[in-house]
């Protein structure tokens, strides 16, 4: 069967080359960031596609979901594989749709919206939208590779969102073509609400392949670390920027001691014991802020320009998830939590956590707007694993205590992502992938005629 896949899928694309099924290659097409979870880890480990194929064009796309479709086959959509907790690796063998080559970026329009395909770089949008004086209204912190479909697929946020909330929210992901996974395929455009149907649902009820993302005027940032003798100086601090509609950001983003010591690279800009916060802010304001830092107990321990995706260093390299790599790195028993606290009550909240896991439970604050305006204390905390039922005890305790937590050690979307709880994204699957093929398994409260997810 697996031969006679791989010589049907050779004919459906204009060169052979584009079909891929050599073990090394698959298994990485397979994999993302999953290993970040200690119980992800052993569980995807093993899973594979039988089968990659890199479409190049709508047609050739078309036709190899119409041969899936036809044999029954399960796809599974793939942009750069930086996402975390296995959301493009295949449960169930089948077709690695890896659409990296697809990756052109239509046009800048004059009012400021991308139109590209799926698997355009982030940052090469981010470089050519700069160049027009334009920015990306938000990415995550895996700019370099990751890819336009995959952010709107299977992220939701990062560096901008301080100041134009998540993907989901102010009309950013303003439209796109999403092929079905109907008999026979269809190419259908969503746009306005309709996009909510399939953003963030993990490629598991329709292919994005043409996107019009909004930007937003560019703007000269400078990034920037400020040492804090506290954790509560710091985030009091940093909470008063975030909030503060003077102070125009890109990200303000705090951690606790020990979480600066991971950063061996940039070790110049930590103090040894101190919480760090680190800042994008508009050029013209640092003096501002270097004055209300020094006011507010900080040391500015670094400041440099932002001349686009190769800054170096780059100082968001350090922040939103990829602050759990650097914390794995110094000590593989760390892992991480997706959070939400509140911004009423945020401090009694952190004494909780703290008087119940002490330093098992550090605190990294990444501060976003919500789609009401309300800039919250998003977090992304550092957690020590000992066992699952104790990183179970954490998320049951955190949600008791009024935390929203987005578990990043589960592989399905109704726990791990943001489920919409209208459910539009499941009505669509069952419109759009009634046979249950696309990415099959991530959405549990789908089942398919044959009663499995
Ligand atoms: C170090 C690190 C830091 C991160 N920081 C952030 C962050 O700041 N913010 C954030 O939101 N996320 C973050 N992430 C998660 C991840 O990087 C983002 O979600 C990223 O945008 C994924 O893009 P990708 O191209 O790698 O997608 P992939 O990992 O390839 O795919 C993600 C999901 O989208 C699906 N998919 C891919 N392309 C399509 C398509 N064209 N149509 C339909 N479905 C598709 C896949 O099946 C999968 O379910 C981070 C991850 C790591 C490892």
């Amino acid at each position: 069967m697996l031969s006679g896949m791989t010589a049907e899928l050779s004919q459906l694309v204009a060169d052979p080359a584009r079909v891929l099924s050599a073990p090394a290659v698959l298994d990485r097409l397979s994999h993302d960031f999953y290993w970040y979870s200690p119980v992800l880890r052993p569980l995807l480990a093993t899973k594979t596609g039988d089968v990659a194929v890199q479409p190049i064009n709508t047609g050739e796309l078309l036709a190899i979901l119409r041969f899936a479709g036809r044999h029954e086959i399960p796809v599974t959509p793939r942009g750069a594989g930086t996402g975390n907790y296995g959301q493009c690796v295949p449960l169930h063998g089948g077709i690695v749709l890896d659409l990296s080559l697809m990756d052109r970026l239509e046009e800048i329009t004059p009012d400021g919206v991308a139109v590209c395909q799926p698997g355009l770089r982030l940052a090469v949008l981010e470089t050519e939208a700069r160049k027009k004086g334009w920015e990306l209204r938000m990415y995550p912190s895996t700019l370099a590779k990751a890819s336009v479909g995959g952010f709107l697929a299977g992220g939701s946020g990062g560096i901008g969102s301080v100041a134009h909330g998540g993907l989901r929210d102010f009309d950013t992901v303003r439209a796109f073509e999403v092929v079905t996974m109907e008999d026979p395929p269809r190419v259908v455009l969503h746009q306005g609400a309709a996009v909510h149907e399939i953003l963030h649902a993990w490629g598991t009820n329709g292919i994005l392949t043409r996107i019009w993302f909004a930007l937003t005027p560019a703007i000269e940032w400078t990034q920037c670390t400020i040492a804090f003798d506290t954790f509560d100086r710091a985030f009091r601090f940093s909470r008063d920027i975030a909030v503060g509609s003077e102070w125009t950001k890109r990200l303000v983003t705090v951690f606790e001691w020990p979480i600066p010591s991971f950063f061996m690279p940039i070790k110049q800009v930590v103090r040894d014991g101190k919480s760090l916060a680190l800042l994008m802010i508009a050029t013209p304001q640092l003096e501002a802020l270097s004055t209300t830092a020094q006011a507010a107990g900080g040391e500015i321990t670094f400041a440099s320009a932002f001349t686009g995706p190769r800054t170096q260093p780059l100082l968001s390299d350090y922040t939103w998830n990829h602050t759990t790599l650097w914390a794995m790195k110094a000590d593989p028993s760390w892992t991480y939590l997706q959070c939400g606290f509140s911004p009423d009550n945020c401090e009694e909240q952190f004494h909780l956590l703290r008087t119940r896991y002490g330093h098992d439970f550090l605190f990294h604050i990444e501060f976003m707007k919500n789609g009401d305006n309300v800039v919250i204390p998003g977090a992304i905390p550092i957690v020590r694993f000992t066992t699952e039922e104790r990183l179970n005890d954490m998320i049951g305790y955190c949600r008791s205590i009024g935390v929203f937590v987005a578990n990043p050690h589960v592989n399905y979307l109704e726990d791990a992502g943001r489920f919409r709880t209208d459910n539009i994204q499941l009505r669509a699957k069952q419109k759009y992938d009634p046979r249950g093929l696309l990415n099959p398994g991530k959405m549990i409260s789908f089942l398919k005629h044959t009663g499995t997810p």
